[in-house]
């Protein structure tokens, strides 16, 4: 027995003690996980270890055959999971069990309330591993020694998962880790070799170092019976211990990839889709990629974590890799491994390698054709486009080389459907234009019910042709890098002239004009009275219910861009609106029919719907205000 010394009892961090709390009351009914997630650190111990032993091979102290033991005690009712990797030093234990070091968790606790702390499913993302061992035990020991030190530096952690633990200094020869799990009395189930066995071979059968089992074998003599004290343990190799993205996709099943997913995505739902690929040749490498389920808490976050896990011929290089895929492919996860790089490659070093790029393009590619497949199933692409689509749609503007690709996979509400789910694509659109149509017609507002009823559609509407129905944040600046699709170009429907190419046939055009010309006092009184708040004043043929729209210039910034960036605290130059008037309507008429002050209120006040139908906010909402009660009134 080893005597423990500068023994110390810390206090979890508020967050951990959150943690353990939801986890032990919301992960029951998966409290099997706890095995996963302890033989995932133990393989990453030891492959932490073998990159580690790259430069110093001391570090493997003669012991490089690198390995994971599980071994049980049905009678004191404990499991213990052993690594012979890197091991920690007491302030690594401390930090490391006692914490959360991810950025956004701690966060994420706070906001994780009411109904979603029911959806245990949400905290397997934060690699909160180690705690899931409180989920079956009431009680943890931890000894641990990093490779390379002297065993004098052993360190025990203990802990009841009650808000503090213990450390002290032990004496330990091994390197690595030994956690040792005292199970709860209704948890006992777990200590049991059969349980074990097909627990590992369920989650961790792709995991590159070997899971070992003892296994006892009795002599028996002639008659069979057991020969007293001839027992020897030998031990047996329970999962495959091969990586997964070597073997050939022929011999993977679809539930291993499930699993491996599982493991790379710290995730507990399964993928909805992956691509597995070898390439050899001028890039040599293999990837397995994945696209996830459901959303990561931090995918909107600057610093949240994206990139997939990196092996340089098999060796585990870093998590987190994120040059190999652009940023509105962040979603993705999965493995490269590769020939093309250093063994002692580091993020640094990656900005700078130009194999980097190349590899980069390719799983682009990849990325993108997985997408496309994804596609043909309608149901899991729609499932896909919700949670992730606004992510994609940053793909135009950041990879001009891949537009049409992307254009491809995005997916928009539109007038044909009148449906807030957006699941039409361009191609689809195409396939409906008008005969003579030569444009696809889109609009950008705050919100899809803006988008449906902006007055804008109208003539659209009468014309039977179809507008795609844009109220993302990102819309705008999506489309203004997505001005062509097919051959075709793509036109916001608020800015610039309204041409509607062959769809309006020259007696309509001609009518047009002549109503224009029939108009053009009544334009220019409005104008004088209007000077200071618009640009310009026209007739137009947009409307059909409506009296007034405003519209802006062609390459200005729309209005819901400009709205956002004044969210933003950014200051814009002030850009003053065209007004649109419709010669039919009866407002308008009179209009033209009114002299003097009225005159002007009137014209305002027509300006000013304009405004507010189109979603802005009117600089003296008062005024308008009383200018129309005086209207009603008089
Ligand atoms: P994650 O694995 O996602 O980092 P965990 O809660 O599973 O989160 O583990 C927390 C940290 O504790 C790990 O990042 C690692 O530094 C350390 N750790 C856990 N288990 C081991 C082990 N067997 N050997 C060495 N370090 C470990
Ligand atoms: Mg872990």
């Amino acid at each position: 027995m080893t005597t423990a010394t500068r023994e110390e009892t810390l206090g979890f961090q508020t967050e951990v003690k959150q943690l353990l709390h939801l986890m032990i009351h919301s992960l029951y009914s998966n409290r099997e996980i706890f095995l996963r997630e302890l033989i995932s650190n133990a393989a990453d111990a030891c492959d932490k270890l073998r990159y580690a032993a790259l430069d110093n091979d001391g570090l493997y102290e003669g012991d490089s055959e690198l390995r994971i033991e599980i071994e049980h005690d049905q009678e004191a009712g404990t499991v213990t999971v052993r690594d012979n990797g890197i091991g920690m030093s007491r302030d690594e234990v401390i930090a490391n069990l006692g914490t959360i070091a991810r950025s956004g968790t701690a966060e994420f606790l706070k906001q994780m309330s009411g109904e979603q702390q029911k959806d245990a499913r949400l905290i397997g993302q934060f690699g909160v591993g180690f705690y899931s061992g409180f989920i079956v035990a009431d009680e943890v020991t931890v000894r641990t020694r990093k490779a390379g030190t002297e065993h004098a530096e052993g360190v025990e952690w203990r802990s009841r998962g009650e808000g503090e633990f213990s450390v002290a200094d032990v004496e330990r020869p091994l390197h690595g880790t030994e956690i040792v799990l005292h199970l709860k009395e209704d948890a006992k189930e777990f200590a049991d070799d059969y349980r074990l066995q097909s627990l590992v071979r369920k989650y961790s059968d792709h995991i590159e170092v070997p899971v070992r089992m003892p296994k006892t074998e009795t002599a028996k003599d002639d008659e069979g019976n057991e020969v007293e004290g001839s027992e020897v343990t030998t031990w047996e190799t329970i999962n495959e211990a091969m990586a997964l993205w070597v073997r050939p996709k022929a011999e993977v099943s679809d539930d291993e990839y499930k699993a491996f997913y599982k493991h790379v995505a710290h995730d507990f739902s399964d993928p909805l889709t992956w691509s597995h690929n070898k390439v050899e040749g001028k890039l040599e490498y293999t990837s397995l990629l994945y696209v996830p389920g459901r959303a990561p808490f931090d995918l909107y976050e600057r610093d949240g974590a994206r990139g997939i896990k990196l092996y340089v011929q098999r060796v585990f290089i870093m998590d987190d890799a994120e040059q190999f895929l652009p940023l509105y492919l962040r979603f993705i996860k999965g493995v490269l491994d590769t020939r093309d790089l250093s063994l002692n490659v580091s993020r640094e070093l990656l900005q700078q390698d130009p194999q980097v790029d190349k590899i980069k393009s390719a799983l682009t590619k990849r990325s993108l054709d997985m997408l496309k497949k994804l596609a043909k199933d309608s149901e899991a692409y729609q499932s896909f486009w919700n949670t992730f689509g606004s992510v994609l749609k940053e793909g135009p503007g950041e990879d001009h080389s891949n537009r049409d690709k992307i254009a491809e996979l995005l997916r928009f509400s539109t007038t044909h459907t009148d449906s807030a789910t957006q699941d039409q694509s361009l191609a689809d659109y195409v396939s409906r234009m008008k005969e003579g149509q030569q444009t696809l017609y889109y609009i950008v507002a705050d919100s899809f019910n803006a988008a449906k009823s902006s007055p804008h559609l109208e003539i659209f509407r009468k014309k039977g042709i179809e507008v795609l129905l844009l109220s993302d944040r990102i819309d705008e600046w999506l489309m203004s890098h997505l001005t062509e699709f097919d051959g075709k170009k793509l036109a916001d429907v608020a800015k610039g002239d309204l041409d509607l190419g062959d769809v309006e046939n020259e007696e309509e055009k001609k009518a047009q004009e002549e109503t224009a010309k029939a108009k053009e006092a009544l334009v220019k009184r409005v104008k004088e009275a209007l000077a200071d708040e618009v640009q310009e004043v026209k007739v137009t043929h947009r409307l059909t219910d409506s009296p007034a729209c405003v519209v802006l210039p062609e390459h200005e910034m729309g209005f819901q861009m400009r709205r956002i960036m004044e969210a933003a605290g950014q200051a814009l130059p002030e850009v003053k609106p065209i007004l649109e008037l419709n010669p039919e309507h009866a407002l308008v008429a009179r209009l033209e029919g009114t002299e003097g002050d009225n005159f002007a209120d009137l014209a305002r006040i027509l300006l000013d719907q304009a405004i507010i139908a189109e979603g802005g906010h009117l600089d003296n909402p008062a005024a308008y205000v009383q200018r129309l009660n005086a209207l009603l009134s008089a």
